[in-house]
């Protein structure tokens, strides 16, 4: 007999702290030195082995991804009025630091080969608009950008490089971890990432002075004095240290995931991946992705919009891919360079529920859900 009951939800991707209660370990530990805030033994922690996992000097632990990318924007100097080349297909949280600064951004397209920046549409960006100040790149749903050949431009032009590396925790280019190519990188670990902290964010650098500035403008750019004393404009951008604590506990079951997120992409490009028009995110030899989201696009009877509504009547979450930065009304005001690439991208795109708690049983029901749209067209 058919349930009548609310079927369990399946999320897109929540999140999901250890079997092992590693970040219970940490937490207790700041309760019991009474060290929930400020900072203290977890954040500095959670900073030094973050930095050691992607392979980066130093690293300042902040309350959010998008905290991070504005002090890094303040550290690259982008100030009032400075242009910054910023990816037209990402996160609204990818593009706002630069108006906090007073900047102005330049929004690039995509490619098809990566999804993420264009190189192509970088060099003619570049030929538009010499005096640029900074370039932001970004690694979307865990696929890196095309670095080697981003980078041979950028030092070219002799520009800073800043890596939105939000949502590619886990992921290399040539071996190399991403967030780690620019001068900063940048991740997050807000509810919907790959690990989470409940929130915050973590600014990666090898320029150690750098960072240390960071913290500096962090706390309210407090001056060495006893009274409080302040020289340049302040932020309360600092991690907290209970907060910290599910960060070095969830690091350790990082790989865990990824290898999880793997094996859902997998999954998905075995049972859909024949189906009339579908096409799965894309794959480079030189990419090792965490997979945080699997995508795909589609150019089939079947459209993304019922995807989203047959898997929502059966309580799944599912969600568009980014709409473009250009596209969006609050920044369609600003310059864009490239085609269509990005725009067709948003059109055609799918993200599937990659939920790490997913089992095998909830990955053939969206399945059999998806598949069942072609039978009906
Ligand atoms: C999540 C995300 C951010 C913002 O991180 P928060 O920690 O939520 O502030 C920035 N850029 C991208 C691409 C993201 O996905």
């Amino acid at each position: 007999m058919e349930s009548t009951k609310v079927k369990e939800r399946i999320f897109l991707s929540s999140p999901h702290m250890s079997d092992e209660g590693y970040e219970m370990q940490y937490i207790k530990e700041a309760f019991d030195t009474n060290w929930i805030a400020p900072l203290g033994e977890n954040v500095n922690g959670f900073e030094r082995e973050l930095a050691e996992k992607v392979g980066s000097k130093a690293a300042a632990a902040l309350s959010s991804g998008t905290a991070a990318i504005h002090l890094a924007l303040k550290a690259a100097g982008v100030g009032e009025g400075d242009i910054v080349f910023c990816p037209t297909l990402t996160f609204s949280a990818t593009a706002n630091p630069i108006i906090y600064q007073n900047a102005i951004p330049v929004f690039i397209d995509s490619d098809y080969e990566t999804w993420n920046m264009s190189p192509k549409a970088l060099e003619e960006a570049f030929e538009k608009y010499p005096e640029v100040k900074a370039v932001l790149v970004v690694h979307l749903y865990g696929l890196s950008a095309d670095m080697d050949k981003i980078m041979e431009i950028c030092k070219k032009h002799n520009v800073a490089v800043i890596e939105d590396a939000a949502e590619s925790l886990g992921t290399y280019y040539k071996g190399k971890h991403t967030g780690t190519f620019g001068d900063y990188g940048v991740f997050s670990f807000n509810g919907n990432k790959i690990i989470t902290t409940s929130g915050g964010g973590m600014l990666v650098s090898n320029n150690e002075e750098r960072i240390a500035k960071a913290r500096f403008w962090a706390t309210q750019s407090r001056d060495q004095a006893r009274h409080y004393q302040h020289s340049e404009l302040g932020f309360n951008y600092r991690m907290s240290n209970v907060v910290a604590g599910i960060g070095r506990g969830q690091l350790k079951v990082l790989n865990q995931r990824v290898m999880k997120k793997n094996y859902i992409f997998e999954f998905y490009k075995r049972e859909l991946g024949e189906l009339e028009g579908v096409k799965f995110m894309p794959s480079n030899e030189w990419n090792e992705p965490n997979y945080w989201l699997s995508s795909m696009t589609l150019t089939s009877k079947v459209r993304p919009i019922d995807i989203f509504e047959a898997l929502e009547a059966e309580n799944i979450e599912s969600r568009p891919v980014w709409k473009p930065m250009h596209m969006q009304p609050f920044f369609e005001k600003y310059e864009f360079v490239g085609t269509d690439v990005s725009e067709k991208l948003f059109e055609n795109g799918v993200c599937l529920p990659s939920d790490t708690k997913m089992t095998d049983n909830d990955l053939e029901r969206v399945c059999e859900i998806i598949k069942g749209l072609w039978l009906k067209k």
